[in-house]
């Protein structure tokens, strides 16, 4: 099957906002093992969005379409789908109920065009909105389907997750009914090219498929069969996954899909009852944000400090005066001694520094634009790393932080393994 992405709105024309909901939506298709062959953004115009409609239904099965649900004038991609199908539109009772319910519940005045987006095309499939009150709805012409979702991020992912994803997955391929389920390998601390190189006998493999995705200091590999049930479409994708693992090892940190690089380590933190506090320079905060986003995290953590000037350093976390004169602030001995004196400081089992230069000024030949050192104290000892990346300063920011959730990772493991080794 061959889905089509358009995104409806002269807001995404314009710039004015980032087309968050074609990438997601594009990434959740794959992994279903849909073709996703073309994507297009049209702005807030009947016409052009009816042609875009007609051409994309000529080469493609599905066409899912966010945007222009809304109740106002300008929202107009259930009147255009309406339209190219030669539909009426009716009131549609149960989506009007819900619609009234919504705002009764939070005590708001509901307009007249409110009443608009409970409207529905003659025949379409209705999608409850939990999040919102456009409901989504789901057109079929022949072999053909149009499915059209609410515009805001909040409302669609759920939408999609929840009721989409497994109309998706249970609609009948006359070629090989079934269902698709997939899982992924995700891996922290290794490159997408050298990952690569050590798949490139499983990528021609058909079912199951593997393929990679890169994310910042991440690569996903993505496992996905195609069976009758979901029992033997596990079967098929198990083997797989025990493959890639026994090829990543340590470098594996899940395979659950809901897990990120920064639970796996909160996880090991916990697993482990070891407490954790960071001090940042470059990065900010981004470090201590990136874990707390965890919930549990107030178990192991107890502080994050933020020293950008050396007085900082040296106030907070004791970096000698001698030490900052004659190697920098952005040195391995910085980051150690920031590591350490964080450890004094809060009796932490793990604490963890970086200290870099992420630009775009600062930096020089001896210690260029994306040079960071980052420190890691786990339970006595200190290991210090170098790192050089490359990009603009949000980038450098971002990657360090990566890098630095898959180090204090590394460094955990490390420490025990050697702890077993020593036994
Ligand atoms: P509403 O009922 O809120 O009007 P809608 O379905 O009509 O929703 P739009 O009016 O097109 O959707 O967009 C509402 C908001 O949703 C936008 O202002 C934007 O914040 C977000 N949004 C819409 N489309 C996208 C997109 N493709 N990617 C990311 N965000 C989007």
């Amino acid at each position: 099957m061959v889905v089509e992405l358009i995104s409806v709105g002269t807001e995404l024309l314009l710039g004015n906002i980032v087309n968050t909901n074609a990438a997601y939506l594009a990434e959740k298709c794959a992994g279903l093992g849909l073709s996703c062959y073309y994507q297009t953004v049209v702005g807030d115009n009947r016409e052009r969005l009816a042609g875009v409609m007609r051409t994309a239904l000529e080469r493609s099965d599905i066409l899912i379409l966010t945007g222009g649900l809304g109740p106002t004038q300008d929202d107009l991609t259930k009147e255009t789908a309406a339209d190219v199908w030669n539909r009426e539109l009716k009131m549609d009772g149960h989506s009007l109920e819900r619609i009234e319910a919504f705002f009764k519940e939070r005590n708001l005045e509901m307009t007249d065009n409110n009443k608009k987006q409970a409207l529905v095309p003659e025949g379409a499939l209705v999608v409850d909105n939990d999040n919102g009150t456009a409901p989504g709805l789901i057109l079929t012409e022949g072999e053909k389907r149009m499915i059209l979702l609410p515009g805001p991020p909040n409302e669609l992912k759920p939408m999609f997750e929840n009721r989409i994803a497994p109309y998706l997955t249970g609609l009948e391929n006359p070629l090989e009914p079934g269902i698709i389920f997939s899982r992924t390998v995700k891996i922290c601390g290794m490159g997408e090219s050298k990952v690569e190189s050590l798949i490139t006998d499983l990528e021609n493999m058909e079912n199951p498929t593997v393929a990679p995705y890169a994310k910042t200091g991440e690569v996903h590999l993505r496992v996905t069969a195609r069976a009758t049930d979901e029992k033997e479409a596990k079967r098929k994708v198990k083997p797989v996954v025990k493959e890639l693992k026994s090829r990543f090892g340590s470098a594996v940190y899940t395979t659950e899909e809901e897990v990120s690089l920064e639970g796996a380590v909160v996880d090991l933190l916990l697993a482990n009852e070891l407490t954790v506090s960071t001090i940042e320079s470059c990065t900010g905060g981004m470090l201590a944000a990136r874990l707390i986003n965890i919930p549990g995290v107030s178990e192991v953590f107890k502080s994050g400090y933020i020293t950008y000037s050396n007085k900082a350093k040296r106030k907070i976390a004791g970096v000698k005066k001698g030490t900052l004169d004659k190697y920098g602030a952005v040195s391995p001995q910085t980051a150690k001694e920031m590591a350490r004196g964080t450890a004094l400081l809060t009796k932490a089992d793990v604490t963890f520094s970086i200290t870099g230069i992420a630009g775009p000024d600062g930096g020089s030949q001896e210690k260029p634009v994306g040079l960071v050192y980052m420190g890691c104290y786990v339970c006595g000892t200190t290991q210090v790393r170098e790192f050089h990346f490359s990009g603009n300063r949000a980038k450098i920011r971002e990657t360090a932080v990566s890098a630095a959730l898959t180090m204090m990772r590394q460094c955990i493991l490390e420490y025990y393994s050697q702890k077993t080794f020593g036994k």
